[in-house]
């Protein structure tokens, strides 16, 4: 069976698609199917996650998963969750938002943060029943960037609880085995052999 992941993201593709093409599925990346992007205006990681997804089954007619994920920070209302990418971007990309986050928190004792990830699962002729997935990890950011194997997002000012090291410093499949995505994919799998 075909299953559309609605992502351009290379790394994110390659995760899902090690995790499900073993349930045997055929794994779709946005690019295969020359998937158009879609805005993303909705007020909550659902939402948006829906969004994505709906956008992705009407233009090509297959099951779909769509995620969406952020960095959500205690201190700051869990800001900026949603709007990680949108933030990154508007204050100089990485690594110039991190100053810009350990400006905002200088006064502030909790450094506190999780990551959110949504997955939606929509099928063609389900259009308004979608299936919902979430995982979060929790821990603290750090101003000791690490030299960071994986550079992606926010990972290199990330410590999850139990680590010393941020999500950039530690070796992907540790990262990958107690991210927000992996725990809702858990989630996810374990609907898809039920
Ligand atoms: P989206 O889910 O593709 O809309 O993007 C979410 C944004 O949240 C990313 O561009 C990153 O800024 C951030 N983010 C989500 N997951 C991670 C992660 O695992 N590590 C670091 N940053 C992340």
């Amino acid at each position: 069976m075909k299953l559309l992941i609605a992502t351009h993201n290379a790394h994110k593709l390659k995760e899902f698609r090690e995790i499900l093409a073993p349930l045997g599925y055929e794994v779709l990346g946005a690019d295969d199917v020359r998937l158009s992007d879609v805005e993303e205006t909705g007020k909550t990681f659902r939402e948006n996650s829906y969004q994505k997804a709906l956008h992705a089954v009407k233009e090509t007619g297959l099951m779909t998963l769509a995620d969406d994920s952020g960095l959500c920070i205690h201190a700051l209302n869990d800001e900026p969750g949603l709007f990680s990418a949108r933030y990154a971007k508007q204050n100089g990309g990485y690594p110039a938002v991190f100053n810009v986050l350990f400006d905002r928190l200088k006064n502030q004792k909790d450094w506190s943060a999780y990551f959110n990830c949504c997955l939606c699962l929509l099928k063609p002729h389900d259009l308004t029943q979608p299936l919902y997935f979430e995982g979060q990890v929790h821990g603290h950011l750090t101003p000791k960037i690490d030299d960071s194997i994986e550079k992606f997002g926010y990972d290199p000012i990330f410590v999850p609880d139990g680590y010393d090291k941020t999500f950039g410093g530690l070796p992907a499949d540790i990262k990958n085995k107690q991210s927000h995505r992996s725990k809702a994919l858990e989630k996810l799998v374990a609907y898809l052999k039920s």
